[in-house]
């Protein structure tokens, strides 16, 4: 129906979340009105991003250098961990600014059904965190999405730091968030009250 370079578009514009057929459409037809200057900007972002961010080597958060920038701000409270899902949930929790400490993103939830086990996501990574005499560790905050997934992924992670790491004290954010939402979708009052509200496991 189009030529090639213009069904080629639609069909990359298709696999972004949330865009159907329609709207890969209307996009690649908004691109094609817009100037070559506004076109090779969104093209060269899109090149940009994915050759120079990366995973920060604490806390697997997006990073541009080889730490995030949380990770480098000394006033940033050291001794405070908050483990999230994905690098798109330090956003929110970050908007409530009710939070001070550092983050650890495990890059998914424990999910056997799907094949997700520990090992699968950055488990170990936490737990060498909070081995770690040289930087202790005051609280674990899990602020894992209130799905069943979430809750079983901050369970099994608070099993393991009682065993492994009894002086540290883990926390969950508290109720008040839209059971079976996402982080992502928490408005930054309910989501600052649930960190405020946090309570021990
Ligand atoms: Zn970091």
């Amino acid at each position: 129906m189009y030529a090639p370079s213009i069904q080629r578009l639609i069909s990359e514009l298709g696999k972004l979340p949330g865009i159907g057929a329609r709207t890969a459409q209307r996009l690649a037809f908004h691109i094609l009105r817009a100037s070559s200057e506004d076109a090779a900007a969104l093209a060269e972002s899109i090149t940009e991003v994915k050759l120079r961010i990366r995973l920060c080597e604490v806390c697997f958060n997006l990073a541009d250098e080889p730490r995030c920038r949380i990770c480098t701000d000394e006033r940033r409270d050291a001794g405070l961990i908050c483990v999230v899902e994905e690098a798109g949930d330090v956003i929110p929790v970050e908007r409530t600014h009710e939070y001070r400490g550092r983050y650890h993103v495990l890059g998914g939830a424990l999910s056997p059904i799907d094949g997700v086990d520990p090992e699968d996501l950055k488990m170990a990574e936490l737990y060498r965190r909070v081995d770690d005499r040289t930087q202790p560790i005051r609280e674990v905050v899990l602020a894992t999405n209130p799905t069943t997934t979430g809750e079983a992924t901050a369970l099994h992670i608070a099993d393991v730091l009682r065993e492994r790491a009894p002086e540290v004290i883990v926390t969950r954010l508290a109720s008040g968030l839209p059971v079976g939402g996402d982080l992502e979708y928490a408005d930054e009052v309910t989501l600052g009250k649930a960190l405020l509200g946090r309570r021990q496991m």
